[in-house]
């Protein structure tokens, strides 16, 4: 199995070699295709098993074949856990999108919030956020998440453990109903089953 042949562009497949990858992950196997057709996923990986480009690099690829909107509005959400992780998943993405013309951004709380509603002013195509944050921004009306076509839940059974959960659910309540849904999770209690039966569409099941 190559990159190839999963259905990724000539860029993206050149971004891939930079990083020196020579063959997808099972994770990347499976979940690629996925959501590339466009379907919810909901997806059981550890850090590790390179879940980041599963999920980024398909994305990637849809919003790049999609026209660039005039202003750029977040069509993309990638709620994670901890800044660390927003952090890696945001550098994830720059380094995947260098030759496509995809903006990303990223914002998480502990840090001064002005650059953060600078970049976002500019316009931003996929956005990476802690849940406080987010919705810190979004009620000063620094952002909108009107136009979010595809929702990612990173680490879902962090989020949860870390008293996420209301967070998430307002964060669900400020989006369009009709999008994509990919949930990561390493473990599947009964609360994550419950919070992905709540959003996810008739989700596919993918291991790593
Ligand atoms: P992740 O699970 O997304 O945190 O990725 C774990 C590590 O694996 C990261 O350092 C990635 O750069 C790397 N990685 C992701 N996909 C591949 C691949 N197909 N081949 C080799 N390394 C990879």
């Amino acid at each position: 199995m190559s990159f190839k042949s999963l259905g990724l562009s000539d860029a993206l497949l050149k971004a891939v070699d930079k990083k020196g990858y020579n063959t997808p992950s099972p994770i990347q196997e499976k979940a690629i295709p996925q959501i590339l057709e466009r379907k919810d996923v909901l997806a059981s990986a550890q850090t590790g098993t390179g879940k980041t480009a599963g999920f980024t690099l398909p994305i990637l690829q849809i919003l790049s074949q999609a026209p660039v909107l005039r202003k750029r509005p977040v069509r993309t959400l990638v709620l994670t856990p901890t800044r660390e992780l927003a952090a890696q998943v945001y550098e994830n993405i720059k380094e995947y999108s260098e030759f496509i013309d995809i903006r990303s951004a990223v914002i998480f709380g502990g840090v001064n919030a002005k650059p953060q509603i600078a970049t976002l002013r500019n316009g931003v195509d996929i956005l990476v956020a802690t849940p406080g944050r987010l919705l810190d921004l979004h009620g000063q009306g620094a952002l909108s998440l009107n136009s979010v076509e595809i929702l990612v839940l990173d680490e879902a059974d962090r989020m949860l453990d870390m008293g996420f959960l209301r967070d998430i659910k307002r964060i669900l309540n400020l989006m369009p109903a009709k999008r994509q849904n990919l949930l990561f999770s390493a473990t599947f209690s009964k609360e994550i089953k419950k919070l992905a039966g709540g959003f996810l569409h008739h989700p596919v099941l993918v291991e790593a």
